[in-house]
């Protein structure tokens, strides 16, 4: 069986036209997983193409192909599949946007995969070999990590990423943030076993990682585990977690004995109500001073990331924000536009407020402003967050961050990759006006 797993592109990360020249991300896993999970039988024309770092050619040459999209990249996506779909190919849409829309899917597609893959990827390609394919697979209650086939990364040519070394540990998250598309989506966490893990890094021969996990502590003990396990193996790492890391001393103290370099932290807002909003809240505002020190303490980086849009969020709050990631050091900042994925509890508010300015899935990218804030216009919120990336990635901003800070050549590095991102940003936003006084 001849089959194309497609990641489409998006908006801002595209082959050619996209905000880097190349891309300047880390080895995305979805496909190289879907891959692995193939069966041997069907396994002989496989061929992987993220639309990320190549082009993605008009005729394939496959019998089957599958299509993983994100909110962002889903009109793409489904331009994609009506185009093969007039060719008589048989296409299958699945991954995040999918399982959050996948009536909406189903519009573009033979068969969608709603949920997790793990079981109902091979049992679709066992069903389309035999000539009875379902129009949806839904993932079954009770799916487990462990024991699957490992990710096949050597089917994407790895010197397009900056972290080729890239893995997860765990799915999922325990917290309910409101605007996150992780609870609506995924449901519980899932974990792979720890020696699984550790002998995928074996295999790979990893020096550096990065896990892909969007809360890496979710389970606290799990963490402590791998931790342990990681600390023979002598790699350096980064990963996501929550401020909560920073009050379990014994949880901290192992990360960077494990070889922790860099972790990114959502502080999402400084202010309590737009904590409160989004139902973030174990973040507390009067605690992260204490946060970022505890970590900076274990000369581990910090990548903090920020929204901007919550209904208490006036103008403001980018330079109060600024002000902060200055005085606090945050190695990395990262600034994101309150987005309503469909189907999260934000976008249900926002839809049944009449707030959606519009539902082109293409500008849902964290970046885009596609609805009414409360207390500014939608320019006011657009060029507000360009001018908080401009104004800390500037060269004063990167130095008063990074001076005598952690890892400051690493840091480095990466703010000047920032910020060359900050400042070719407004290329591709919808909102052309001038920005606020520099
Ligand atoms: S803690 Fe992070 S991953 Fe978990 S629900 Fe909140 S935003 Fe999503």
């Amino acid at each position: 069986m001849r089959i194309a797993l497609l990641s489409p592109r998006g908006p801002l990360y595209r082959h050619k036209t996209g905000i880097f020249k190349k891309s300047l991300r880390y080895m995305p896993l979805t496909l190289p997983t879907l891959a692995a999970l193939i069966p041997p039988e069907y396994a002989g024309g496989l061929r992987l193409i993220d639309e990320g770092i190549e082009d993605i050619p008009m005729h394939l040459d496959a019998d089957l192909i599958g299509i993983s999209a994100i909110t962002g990249s889903s009109a793409r996506a489904y331009e994609l599949a009506d185009h093969y779909r007039r060719q008589g190919k048989c296409v299958v849409l699945g991954g995040v946007h999918p399982t959050l829309l996948p009536d909406e899917a189903a519009r573009h597609a033979d068969s969608v995969v709603v949920g997790y893959a793990e079981d109902n990827w091979p049992l679709l390609l066992h069903d389309f070999h035999q000539g009875k394919l379902q129009s949806r697979y839904r993932q079954q209650p009770g799916m487990i990590l462990g024991g699957r086939p490992l990710p096949r990364r050597d089917l994407l040519p790895d010197g397009n990423f900056t972290v080729g070394h890239t893995l997860e540990a765990t799915r999922g998250c325990i917290h309910k943030c409101n605007f996150c598309v992780v609870p609506t989506a995924w449901g519980r966490p899932l974990q792979h076993p720890v020696g699984e893990v550790i002998q995928d890094i074996k295999n790979m021969r990893a020096r550096r990682l990065i896990f892909m996990d969007l809360n890496l502590i979710a389970d606290k003990d799990y963490a402590k585990e791998l931790f342990r396990a990681l600390i023979p193996l002598k790699v350096t790492w980064g990963g996501l977690v929550t401020t909560q890391i920073a009050w379990d001393d014994e949880l901290l103290d192992l990360a960077a004995q494990s070889g922790c370099k860099g972790l990114l932290i959502g502080f999402e807002s400084l202010t309590p109500e737009a904590l409160n909003e989004c139902k973030k809240g174990f973040n507390l505002l009067k605690e992260y001073q204490e946060v970022i020190a505890r970590v900076h303490e274990r000369k581990i980086a910090i990548m903090g990331t920020f929204v901007f849009g919550f209904d208490n969020d006036g103008v403001e709050s980018f330079a109060n924000t600024v002000d902060f990631v200055m005085e606090n050091k945050i190695e990395l900042p990262r600034y994101a536009v309150l987005t309503p994925f469909p189907s999260t509890p934000l976008h249900q508010r926002l839809d049944a407020e009449g707030r959606l300015l519009h539902k082109d899935w293409s500008l849902y990218d964290g970046q885009h402003v596609v609805f009414q804030p409360s207390l500014m216009t939608p320019g006011e919120l657009q060029r507000g967050i360009e001018w908080t990336w401009k104004k800390t990635y500037s060269y004063t901003g990167i130095a008063r961050r990074l001076w005598r800070g952690n890892l400051f050549w690493t840091a480095l590095t990466a703010n000047l990759g920032y910020r060359f991102y900050a400042h070719r940003l407004h290329q591709f936003y919808n909102c052309r006006e001038p920005l606020l006084a520099a």
